[in-house]
């Protein structure tokens, strides 16, 4: 009989590890494996704030994947899916299709706009190199209009929606780059605003309030403006309109309010929550033995509420769910996915963060340290030294 066919949609966090124990696991001819991305390049997501905001270099944000994975042993397939056609075992690509024994979906999120009027327009979010970019050259193009029309304020107005990770994250690297662009275009700081919108009472909602209250100061004395408890409700060309009635003019609103699974897998029929499909402990699609589903399009649950969709949870899920393949496929058995968490660091911008890791709470200095250090792991996990040199923020 013909060998099985494995494949994995998305290089990702969840795709990249799959994909790389799938290549150490196998034995020659023991399975076809091939990986399809829309890009020849994996980005590292958890980076992706920096370039945006013009702070760090898009380099220094994604990996050539030929350098992650061996392509003697991997068919690397630069494309982007269409459709995943469950009935007959297939992926439709824009330029092709393939057929499969095993599917891995790993094509994380999407962002969730829950239906506000407006958003998918006129906002922007970070969610990949090309989105990234875009924010980042925006924003410039942003103040040099500024200073050839007539000093029109929405020009200088930036709107962040969503005070989560996300947000936090950004919002701190925007207002490190702001001084730079003021004094790069003779721009006034004072007169620039940086205006973050939270739903919730406070921001970075669930997190520990001290770490919060820190992260406010902090970033209150960079020059954010927070609007707490106050819902985006409607975003049009020329700004937002908050559940106050109030207007904030801005022609710069970055949108970083949740995320949700990607459409593909709700039209492939599975059955979803907010797009995201609840895994059985092996972390396979209920009813597909045979399609394992990681990573942000994954639900797992933390006894009644789901685990919230990060790097961390992708990573240990497509180490699992490689061995689970691997022990399929040789009779077997399989092993029952546990996530462990290692602790949450968040970045405040330069030299600047705050963190939890087991009982432990850091901030400031410490915390930006820490961060760096489990960015540094995850280029040392999947690249080891090389990639480490390469890529890696030492300062
Ligand atoms: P992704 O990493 O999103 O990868 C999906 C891949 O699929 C991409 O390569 C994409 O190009 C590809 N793809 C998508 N659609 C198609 C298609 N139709 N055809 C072909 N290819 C396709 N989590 C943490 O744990 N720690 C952090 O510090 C952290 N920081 C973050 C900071 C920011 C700014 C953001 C936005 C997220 C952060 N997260 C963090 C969350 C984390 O990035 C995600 O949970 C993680 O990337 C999910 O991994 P994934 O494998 O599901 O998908
Ligand atoms: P999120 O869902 O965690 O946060 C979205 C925020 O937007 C929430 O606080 C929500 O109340 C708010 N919001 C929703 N609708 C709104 C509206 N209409 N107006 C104003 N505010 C509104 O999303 P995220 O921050 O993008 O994070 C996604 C995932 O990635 C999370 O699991 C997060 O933990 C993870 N992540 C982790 C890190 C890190 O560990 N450093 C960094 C970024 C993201």
């Amino acid at each position: 009989s013909s060998i099985p066919k494995i494949v994995i949609l998305g290089a990702g966090y969840g795709g990249i590890l799959t994909a790389q124990r799938l290549q150490k696991e196998l034995n020659y001819n023991e399975a076809d494996v091939t990986l399809v991305n829309r890009h020849d390049y994996h980005y590292i997501t958890t980076h992706l704030h920096m370039p945006a905001a013009g702070t760090d270099s898009i380099e220094n944000t994604r990996v050539s994947i030929s350098k992650l994975i061996d392509e003697f042993k991997i068919d690397l397939v630069k494309s982007s899916v269409q459709e995943i056609r469950l009935h007959d075992k297939k992926v439709i690509l824009e330029d092709g299709t393939l057929s499969y024994d095993y599917l891995i979906i790993a094509l994380g999120g999407e962002p969730e706009t829950f239906g506000i009027p407006g958003l998918a327009e006129h906002a922007m979010s970070i969610r990949s190199i090309n989105s990234v970019r875009l924010i980042r050259s925006h924003i410039e193009h942003q103040f040099a209009l500024y200073k050839n029309e007539r000093r029109p304020q929405e020009r200088i107005n930036f709107v962040v929606g969503g005070a989560g990770f996300s947000g936090i994250e950004f919002v701190a690297e925007l207002a490190d780059r702001i001084p730079k662009l003021c004094k790069e275009y003779d721009v006034d700081p004072a007169l620039v605003n940086i205006y973050n919108v939270e739903a919730a009472p406070s921001a970075l909602p669930g997190f520990a309030p001290e770490l919060v209250d820190y992260a406010m100061e902090l970033l209150t004395r960079k020059g954010v403006t927070f609007k707490l408890g106050t819902a985006i409700q409607e975003c049009t060309p020329h700004g937002v309109v908050l559940s106050t009635g109030e207007e904030l003019r801005s022609n710069t609103v970055v949108w970083t309010g949740g995320i949700r699974g990607n459409r593909l897998i709700e039209a492939a029929g599975l059955e979803t929550m907010r797009g995201r499909v609840k895994v059985d402990e092996y972390l396979r699609a209920p009813g597909h033995d045979h399609i394992y589903i990681i990573g942000d399009n994954s639900l797992v649950l933390n006894g009644e509420r789901p685990y919230p969709p990060t790097a961390q949870m992708a990573i240990q899920q497509g180490i699992c769910c490689a061995q689970n393949i691997v022990a399929t496929i040789r009779g077997k058995v399989l092993r029952k996915f546990q996530y462990q968490h290692k602790g949450t660091v968040a970045s405040l911008g330069k030299g600047q963060g705050i963190g939890v890791v087991g009982s432990k709470q850091y901030q400031g200095w410490k915390a930006a340290q820490l961060k760096k250090l489990v960015d540094l792991r995850y280029l040392f996990m999947i690249g080891g030294i090389p990639l480490v040199l390469r890529k890696g923020r030492f300062l």
